[in-house]
């Protein structure tokens, strides 16, 4: 308690005694509200003074204000048919590239009359025509996690094993509930899981993502009553968190990361932590930059404070748990580092199985519990599911599994050891070419199969077009823009010529004359908006969606 008479010089202690006596209870009450709403508004400020700096937080508010301003100024009809035009003209051009109509066979109902198997593969035969990126060999950065044909060979036969099974019922797959719960143990063994841990398999890197926001929002519920839960967590984290506050009324709130390492700012990070703070996130290592957060820093900050830790290891996945063996000096990221609660990993990605599968994990039984749906009273019976389909696919985890069981940690260990080593061949590139060197510079100092470059030189937008035409699929990414390579099974072959393409790219765009990219320009598939069109980003990518369901 703060003794308030000895805090204050008798003169104002005898006026505030003479306040609260005279004022009506009315009136008390009336003042104590404005105070805690005042005392909201400069908290809010200082997260942004904090988070953002001085500079930082006048940038964003201006940005705000001018967001909002050119929301509504776009609402005056004659802007409004200018940009809708503008917008209009951009969704042709995706329709254009994703939608094919020219002399494909298209089904818009059911065919009345069934159509033979043969049939059917001769369409399929056609569709397989379509145009598209030539991933197969390896001019793409990530998206197709291919384990080798053997490999894919085994998958389907498992799979045509068990496509009618679902680990909604256990019972009639009993094999199919074995091979899951030997995939998590198996997974949490790969990250040191110790004593107790546990976890559930799940369709992807956004469930366990949106899971474990969940786990952490109703550990807070039940323990803290906690009602406007937040999360922490790096600019950086995966997009997936953003999708996990939308869908379960939880806020976010970003960390900035350190502009030389890339990785978050423990301090940022310790001082937004407040009592709405439910869970406290890194990633190991993140999708944009490749990098792995300072995981040990942050699970210090997690056990003073006593919140949960979630590591995003969805990418890092079959990789990053053999960085060691493969003698990189990478520093630890997984149960071994005692505040972490729990860690995602892709099964999806480095582990090769078939897409749609990851593992969520918890250190102990008590937290992912939280994750757990239970409905005792339904009519239709004593409901219990894990996590947030019902039925579920089982014949994808038999093909997980059996993956797992085909690959080894031997074989894991290899596929790491060439993924990695011709991820970092581009790092030694960009860094020693003179061409390279000289105009793009990697974001901090990535250990793994990711690796992001920036330019000052350059606008890295017009340099990703530039190798696009030559046939690579780079990840462009934005604040800060840059471009990455995810390397895979797939450009391990073709690291060097991707080098050498790089090097004719930059030095084409410099003998044009490429300035660098302004402020504020959205990554958006070679559409470039400013600032100024940010109303526009947003309707391009919800054009972007509906167009993947046009016939
Ligand atoms: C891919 C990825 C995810 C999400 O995975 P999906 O399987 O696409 O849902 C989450 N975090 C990171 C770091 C990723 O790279």
């Amino acid at each position: 308690m703060i003794n308030i008479q000895a805090a204050l010089p008798k003169e104002q202690f005898e006026q505030l005694l003479l306040y609260l006596r005279s004022s009506s209870w009315l009136v008390l009450f009336r003042d104590f509200v404005c105070f805690i709403v005042v005392c909201r508004y400069l908290r809010v400020i200082e997260h942004y003074l904090i988070t953002y700096g001085v500079s930082g937080s006048i940038h964003r508010l201006y940005r705000a204000v001018a967001g909002d301003f050119v929301a509504s100024t776009m609402q005056l009809p004659l802007v409004r048919g200018a940009v809708q035009k503008q917008v209009d003209k951009a969704l042709d051009e995706i329709d254009s590239k994703f939608v094919h109509r020219n002399g494909l066979p298209i089904h818009h109902e059911i065919p009345e009359k069934a159509i033979n198997p043969k049939e059917i593969s001769h369409i399929m035969k056609t569709l397989d025509t379509i145009k598209r990126s030539d991933w197969e060999n390896g001019r793409l950065s990530g998206a197709v996690y291919h384990g080798g044909h053997d490999l894919l060979e085994l998958q389907t036969k498992v799979y045509g094993q068990y496509t009618v099974a679902n680990q909604l019922h256990p019972d009639c797959f009993p094999a199919v509930r074995h091979m899951d719960a030997e995939v998590v143990s198996m997974v949490l063994d790969l990250y040191n899981g110790p004593q107790g841990s546990c976890g559930t398999s799940t369709s992807g890197g956004t469930e366990s993502l949106l899971l474990t926001c969940l786990a952490a929002r109703e550990k807070a519920k039940a323990e803290r009553g906690v009602t406007e839960p937040e999360i922490i967590a790096p600019v950086t984290i995966h997009a997936g968190f953003d999708k996990a506050a939308y869908y379960f009324g939880m806020k976010l709130i970003h960390a900035p990361v350190d502009k030389k390492t890339g990785k978050v700012s423990l301090k940022a990070v310790e001082k937004l932590i407040g009592p709405n703070t439910v869970l406290l996130a890194g990633s190991a290592p993140n999708f944009p930059h490749g990098i792995i957060d300072d995981i040990e820093g942050l699970s210090k900050i997690a056990l003073k404070h006593r919140l949960p830790l979630h590591v995003d290891a969805c990418l890092g996945s079959f990789i990053v748990p053999f960085l060691r063996d493969l003698g990189v000096d990478a520093p630890l990221f997984d149960f071994r580092v005692p505040g972490v609660t729990s860690i995602s990993c892709d099964t999806h990605k480095y582990g090769f199985a078939p897409k749609g599968s990851s593992v969520i994990m918890y250190r102990t039984a008590e937290l992912c519990h939280y994750q757990y749906f239970v409905s005792v009273d339904w009519s239709g019976g004593l409901y219990a599911s894990p996590t947030l389909a019902g039925s579920r696919p089982g014949a994808l985890m038999a093909g997980c599994w059996a993956t797992l069981l085909y690959m080894g940690k031997d074989g894991y260990r290899e596929t790491a050891r060439a993924i990695v080593s011709s991820a970092q061949k581009l790092k030694t590139a960009l860094r020693t070419h003179p061409v390279l060197a000289e105009t793009l510079s990697v974001i901090g100092d990535p250990l793994g199969s990711v690796v992001a470059f920036q330019s000052k030189k350059v606008n890295v937008y017009d340099l990703s077009d530039t190798m696009s035409k030559k046939g690579w699929h780079l990840a462009t990414l934005q604040n800060p823009a840059s471009v990455h390579l995810a390397a895979t099974r797939l450009t391990i072959e073709s690291i060097d010529e991707l080098i050498a393409d790089l090097v004719a790219s930059v030095e084409t765009l410099i003998s044009s004359g490429s300035e660098t990219v302004k402020d504020g320009t959205k990554a958006l598939y070679g559409v470039a908006g400013s600032v100024q069109t940010a109303g526009i980003a947003k309707a391009l990518a919800t054009g972007f969606v509906d167009a993947l369901y046009k016939t």
